[in-house]
């Protein structure tokens, strides 16, 4: 059994729970990290090197995620181990038999995060019921196929871009991790004419100083292809495209991507983290002593989340991206404003944001220590 005291602190996590059925090849966990604001909300992650602690670092970022956006949720998270690529049949049996040792935890409302989407929300839905994220019809609103946390990502683009000295025209965009959120934040950026100049996925990196072709670059991914299969360009392994000569940064992939060993190759002056815990602590105090701005995960990335809890209150479709764009922009700029009044980290401000959110609410709480 996994020492589980390493991740307690004055939020939580409230519950960590193994879930392993070696008959179907099931192992996950749920953790279900403070819901004194009201039931947890955050993804299920599907990939063979999880881990426990992954899990409390994700559902902690959601905990202060969901808190900062002002929404009605508490903060969790389940990884499940496994390859997602496997065959349909075989990941649909899997999520399934997840979902129903699940049933009965009632603070955790599924959602679809790496790995998952929104059919694999529907067989959750099919088995129990609590979950969003699923297929318009089934009466959700499907935020990976309309690009909702892409299209936060680039609100916070865009409320930054005047604390730094350019704007988006022909700024040039690097994207890691070219999934549901990379492609839409690569193509709400081309909109606004910035210019992708180099991308990456699971497979490895493609760049291009002359522009890379975004909807071309979908339809690759679409047709399963990597993105490396894009035939113009420089070729590069997967770790390298961070390296590029770029003006804005889009972390879309996993945690821990930049760290204290590889942060000083950044070129970047503008870091959107579509990722969750994509850079380390020390990672960002380097960035922030070279003056490069990076705005946090759990600011810069709501817009997916903020879309679940419209669908959980049964809300329009029609109101979505502007619910989004108005939280986002309004948490972004509050943060880079105390960031600058108090000198601290852009993460340090977003922080006290939401921890006193969440300290308000505990303090409503019977066992409240506050
Ligand atoms: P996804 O599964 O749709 O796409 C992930 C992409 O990352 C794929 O292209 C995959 O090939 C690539 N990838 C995986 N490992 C990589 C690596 N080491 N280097 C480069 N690329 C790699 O996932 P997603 O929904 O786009 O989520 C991406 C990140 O954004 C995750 O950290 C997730 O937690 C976070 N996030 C997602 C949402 C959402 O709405 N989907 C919301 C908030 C945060």
């Amino acid at each position: 059994m996994a020492d589980i005291s390493r991740f307690a602190d004055e939020l939580g996590p409230a519950k960590i729970i193994q879930v392993y059925e070696p008959s179907v090849g099931l192992k996950a966990v749920l953790v279900v990290d403070n819901v004194a604001i009201g039931p947890a909300l955050g993804g299920l992650r599907m990939a063979p090197d999880v881990s426990v602690e992954e899990c409390f670092r994700l559902a902690r970022a959601m905990t202060l995620k969901n808190a900062a956006a002002e929404l009605a949720h508490g903060g969790g998270k389940v990884v499940l181990y496994g390859d997602p690529n496997m065959p349909k049949p075989d990941k649909a049996r899997l999520i399934r038999a997840l979902a129903c040792s699940l049933r009965r935890e009632r603070e955790y409302i599924f959602a679809p995060d790496m790995g998952t989407d929104e059919e694999c929300m529907a067989w959750i839905k099919d088995e129990i019921g609590r979950v969003v994220g699923l297929p318009a019809g089934l009466g959700g609103i499907p935020l990976n196929t309309i690009g909702a946390t892409g299209w936060g990502v680039c609100q916070a683009a865009e409320v930054a871009l005047p604390y730094c000295d350019f704007g988006f025209e022909n700024a040039r965009v690097v994207v890691q991790g070219f999934g549901a959120v990379g492609q839409h934040a690569a193509r709400f950026l081309a909109a606004k004419k910035a210019i992708l100049v180099g991308v990456s996925d699971s497979r490895g990196a493609i760049c291009s100083e002359a522009g890379l072709d975004v909807e071309e670059l979908c339809r690759l991914k679409a047709a399963g292809k990597s993105v490396t299969a894009y035939p113009q360009g420089t070729k590069l392994d997967r770790e390298a495209v961070i390296n590029c000569d770029c003006d804005i940064l889009i972390p879309a992939a996993r945690p821990d991507v930049v760290t204290a060993d590889n942060v000083q190759h950044i070129k970047a002056r503008l870091i959107i983290q579509g990722a969750n815990i994509p850079f380390t602590p020390e990672a960002e105090k380097y960035l922030y002593d070279k003056g490069i701005l990076c705005i946090p995960d759990f600011i810069a990335n709501a817009g997916g989340v903020i879309c679940a809890a419209m669908e959980y209150r049964g809300e329009s479709p029609a109101a979505v991206f502007g619910e989004i764009a108005e939280k986002v922009r309004y948490n972004t700029r509050l943060v880079l404003e105390e960031a600058k009044a108090k000198n601290i980290l852009p993460r340090e401000a977003a922080f006290q944001l939401a921890i006193h959110r969440v300290k308000e609410a505990m303090s409503y709480k019977r066992w409240s220590i506050f």
